[in-house]
Formats: structure tokens, sequence, C-alpha cells
């Protein structure tokens, strides 16, 4: 039997290939940098490269799990409309790579690719329910409820970052105003990191962003330092997520709320205020659901899109 399976991370900026195996490790893995001009003839040309980097062998693999920014229509593996890869629109992945290859393949957004990766080898493992919420460039999210991948139509489902907090406030990458992405995502904290810096130009924050436009990583560290203006940033942010998830747990009721993306790396100083806000907003009964980061750092996506393979979740999910 066939017990590894290839993952593909398909993102705007680097696509990524790993062979993983049946426990979910990473045996090898390769990158390059997207060559999002030339379109899909480009990117098949890249993962053919990638897959010879690693010395993926089709006749040693049971198949090939590809995520991708959605939103994307993983029920027929095509792309519907992605900002970041705009020559993909329409464009019918699964069933040109599983002619090429051979083999079965999947393609899948890449936070629920994520999600699915996390509930079967990262943070979420032996759950039935639970939520996972990436916060990055952009905020995405994949939900396991009731022991399956949550699909929806057009396997949909599960774009947490695009519900609306607020009528008012902040315009989202979407378009539209007052999403959770626009409040909480990455770029939204970077965005209040340099009005901060212009505010406090004193600051330990504002010394580090003295050459680079200060960014989310920037109050992480500063923060860690005990800087008061990035310890209020970081107190706000958790506030936006503390708010977004606690809607969020009503929604889906979860066991437990898993947080990936790479702001991620200050949860540690964020979850005291999540959980209070959690505490003090959510109606009783989800008041004890906990928010915990991720197990799979930025191997979560290529994980989870080989695991959609290990896993047959395809065919569990029509069954
Ligand atoms: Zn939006």
């Amino acid at each position: 039997m066939r017990r590894r399976a290839l993952g593909i991370d398909l993102g705007g900026t680097q696509v990524r290939a790993a062979l993983v195996d049946a426990d979910g490790a990473v045996l090898r893995r390769a990158s390059a940098r997207t060559d999002v001009g030339g379109g899909p003839p480009a990117i098949l040309a890249q993962f053919a490269r990638l897959m010879a980097e690693i010395g993926a062998d089709t006749a040693t693999l049971a198949g090939v799990g590809v995520c991708a920014p959605g939103p994307l229509d993983s029920a027929t593996g095509t792309f519907i409309h992605v900002p970041t890869l705009p020559r993909w629109e329409g464009f019918a992945l699964r069933d040109r790579l599983a002619a090429d290859l051979g083999l079965p393949v999947v393609v899948e957004g890449d936070a629920i690719a994520a999600a699915y990766g996390e509930w079967r080898f990262g943070a979420g493992r032996g759950l039935d329910h639970l939520l996972y919420i990436t916060v990055s460039t952009g905020i995405g999210g994949g939900v396991v409820s009731d022991g399956r991948l949550l699909h929806g139509r057009r396997g949909m489902a599960a774009h947490v970052g695009h519900f609306r907090m607020a009528t008012d406030g902040p315009r989202c990458a979407c378009g539209a105003v007052g999403c959770f992405e626009a409040f909480a995502a990455g770029t939204a904290l970077d965005r209040r990191a340099r009005q901060a810096v212009l505010d406090h130009p004193d600051s330990l924050l504002a010394s580090m962003a003295a050459t680079d436009p200060a960014h989310a990583g920037h109050v992480v560290e500063a923060a860690r330092q005990g800087d008061a203006v990035a310890l209020r940033l970081l107190d706000q942010e958790a506030a936006y997520l503390g708010e977004g998830i606690t809607s969020l747990i009503h929604l889906y009721s979860p066991e437990r709320v898993i947080i990936g993306g790479g702001v991620s790396n200050g949860l540690d100083l964020m979850q005291a205020r999540i959980h209070r806000v959690i505490e003090e907003t959510a109606m009783p009964s989800f008041r004890d659901v906990r928010v915990v980061r991720a197990g799979l750092g930025d191997n979560a996506g290529l994980v989870g899109a080989a695991a959609l393979i290990l896993f047959d979740e395809r065919r569990r999910a029509q069954a």
C-alpha cells in the first residue's frame, strides 16, 4: 500500500512541495518563487521540477494534495477567482494534474487544508469539532464538525475572515467594510503599528522600525521586551481577535480554536486577553472554549493537503 503523499502549497509568492508520510512527517521539501505571470502552464512545470527535486516518484505515491488561496471549488478542483493568481480563473487543476500524473489529486483551499492538517497531525488531534483560523495577510479558516471537514457549497465554507464584525469600519481587501479580516489580519496590525510609530517616535517599536516600515513582527518583538506601545497594540489586536472568535464559537461550537499564520507568533502574549473576551461576552455555555496555537507551523497547508490524500478525505465526504 502506498503510504506517502505529495503535498503542494501554491501561494501567490511561493510554491512549496513536500513528501509526507502516513504519520504526517515531512520527509523532504522544496520550494520556488511562484511564476505568477506564466499562468497554469508555467506553474505545472514548476510542480514537475519540485517533484523531481525532492525525488517524488509517482509509482510510490498515494496521490497529490494541492492547496491554494481561495475561494476555489474543491468539489471539482477548479479555481474560481484568486486575486493573487490572476490567470487561474476557471482552471480545472485537479483534472489536469490527475491526467498528467495518473494519480488521485485533491485541490483544497489553503486554510481548509491547514485545518485538516491540524486535525490529523497537529493541535486538533483526537477532536470531533474544531475551528482553525490563520491570521496573516488576510484571515482564513477551516472547520471540522461532527468528525468531518466542513465543505459547504463548492467547498467554500468557513471563509471566516469575511464575516462582518461591524457595519462600519475599515475597508476589507474583498471590497466590503467591517469584515473580521479588516480589523484583525496581520495587515491591519501592520497599519496600526505604522500609526503608533508616528505617534510614539521614542518607543522601542519606533526604533525597531527605523529602517523598515513597522509590521506585526516588530510589534511582537517589541512587546516581548516590554515596550508599552507594542503591548497596547497587541492588547487591541487580541480584543479584535477575541470578538471575532467569540462570534465564530457561537456559529460552529468547536471544542478548541487553533490559531495559525504569522500573527500566531505572538499568541502567547494575547491568549489571556482573548480568553477574557470570550469569558465576558460569549453565552455562558460557550465560555470554556480555549484558543491555542497551531502545531504544524507553516507546514500546516502542505501536510494538510497531503493528509487529504492519505485519509482519502474526498471519498469520506461523498460517502
Ligand atoms: Zn472581507
